[in-house]
């Protein structure tokens, strides 16, 4: 049987995720429990349709229950269940469901035996915790004071965790999604990520359509970020093994079209894996660094053991510590300038000279916004790398503002390096 294909179960299954709290709306503290959420729902092929973010107002909220109920199929909600005036999880509840909050027995033991647990007083508010929306499931917080709440409402199964990350984590994992998985039957979700560099999204996407290896089981979605693009394979099946079996079969064709770039899989980072392809070789690294100001080396050291291969990364920021530190000749700088290829190799090689490893790289440009020249505008940037004693430069042109000018010189030297050091 054809497997559904994703958005199939996406259409199956509606899911919401509704994230309450001014502090998020208001940007101060970032959204992280929708993200995580959604993240965590993948395994059971349950995509989200929406995820609202709403400031605790209790008509707000429970107008967009109300509706929720009627639309989709899970309704997951965090934040606002606490004891505090601005919590109002609790009442938009009662007002969507036209009910009334009820002491709950089991709750309020429940709240009781968190506070001796850890050994506080209970202020007398926390037993509010204990008032729940009459008609509701309490599922007991081990972790904290306010508990999770429960409701099937027609077609749809809805739950109310609390806001306080680590608390929704531990209820998701142990009480929310052993329930979903008894409620969905769509089928099974499999994902993988080849990661790339060294090409654009657009190329990538035409190099891999063209190749005809697209199965129509297997979504991709390419996904680009900082010099680097992301394939993200997703099937779903009817066992978890079918749907690994089907990511797998696309992932191994994929690689034979688009594997030179593909560096690594799933979490595995640029940084660590050239630095295992460095090990395995045996070969020494050091950088010598201008407008990218130890962006390179900072992410080469980003990872555990990097001790093995890193020996030592230099800022030389002033034309002075480029002849001091790096052998940079006064002639090349009077003569081509700092932002120039020549100065690009002279920093690689004299890196490699003082510091004695087999690759050096380097970077020399304009990060901006200031410091640009009618010849030197702002984002040109040269980096060299030197391998062996052999040195080559790379001029770069990229775009006016400094922090991505400066990520993007590093991200280039990283990949650079990757592909050197792989190919040797
Ligand atoms: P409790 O009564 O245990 O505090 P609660 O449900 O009332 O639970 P909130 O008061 O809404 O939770 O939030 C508690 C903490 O968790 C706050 O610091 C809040 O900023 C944080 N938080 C709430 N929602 C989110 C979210 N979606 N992403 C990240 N952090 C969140
Ligand atoms: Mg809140």
């Amino acid at each position: 049987m054809k497997n559904p294909k994703i958005s199939d179960t996406v259409d199956a299954v509606k899911t919401i995720i509704i994230t309450v709290g001014a502090e998020l709306t208001s940007g101060h503290t970032i959204n992280t429990n929708a993200a995580w959420m959604a993240k965590a729902l993948e395994p059971l092929g349950l995509t989200p349709e929406r995820v609202l973010t709403l400031r605790d107002d209790v008509a707000v909220l429970a107008r967009e229950i109300r509706s929720a109920v009627k639309t989709h199929d899970i309704i997951l909600i965090t934040g606002g269940l606490g004891p505090t005036h601005d919590d109002v999880t609790k009442a938009a509840l009662v007002k969507a469901f036209k009910t009334r909050l009820v002491r709950d027995g089991g709750a309020l033991a429940g709240v009781r035996r968190f506070f001796r647990g850890i050994d506080r007083p209970m202020a007398p508010v926390n037993e509010e915790q204990a008032d729940v929306p009459e008609g509701f499931d309490v599922i007991r917080n081990r972790y904290g004071t306010a508990p999770c709440l429960y409701k099937e409402a027609g077609k749809a199964s809805l739950f109310a965790l609390p806001g306080v990350p680590f608390e929704m984590k531990k209820l998701m994992k142990t009480e929310v999604i052993p329930r979903l998985k008894k409620r969905v039957s769509t089928g099974f979700m499999a994902r993988t990520t080849l990661r790339t560099v060294g090409i654009g999204e657009s190329a990538l996407y035409t190099l891999v359509e063209e190749s005809g290896v697209v199965d129509d089981n297997v979504e991709l979605a390419y996904l680009p970020y900082f010099g680097q693009v992301d394939i993200r394979l997703s099937a779903t099946g009817e066992t978890s093994a079918a749907a690994r079996r089907a990511v797998r079969s696309v992932a191994r064709k994929l690689d034979r079209v688009v594997g030179q770039y593909v560096f690594g899989r799933d979490e595995q980072t640029l940084e660590e894996v050239t630095g295992e392809i460095l090990v395995s070789r045996g070969m020494k690294l050091a950088s010598a660094e201008s407008c990218s100001g130890g962006l390179f080396a900072s992410r080469i050291t980003s990872v555990s053991g990097a001790s093995g291969y890193f020996l030592e990364g230099v800022v030389a920021y002033s034309n002075q510590a480029k002849v001091k530190r790096l052998k940079v000749k006064q002639s090349t700088l009077d003569r081509y300038g700092a932002v120039s290829a020549q100065t690009a190799a002279q920093m690689a090689r004299g890196v490699c000279a003082t510091s004695g490893a087999d690759i050096g790289l380097s970077s020399t440009g304009v990060a901006g916004p200031g410091g640009g020249t009618k010849e030197k505008p702002v984002g040109l940037v040269y980096i060299g790398l030197c391998c062996n004693g052999a040195v080559e430069t790379m001029e770069l042109n990229l775009g006016m503002d400094r922090n991505r000018n400066q990520q993007r010189t590093s991200s280039e030297m990283l990949a650079w390096l990757w592909r050197v050091a792989r190919d040797l």
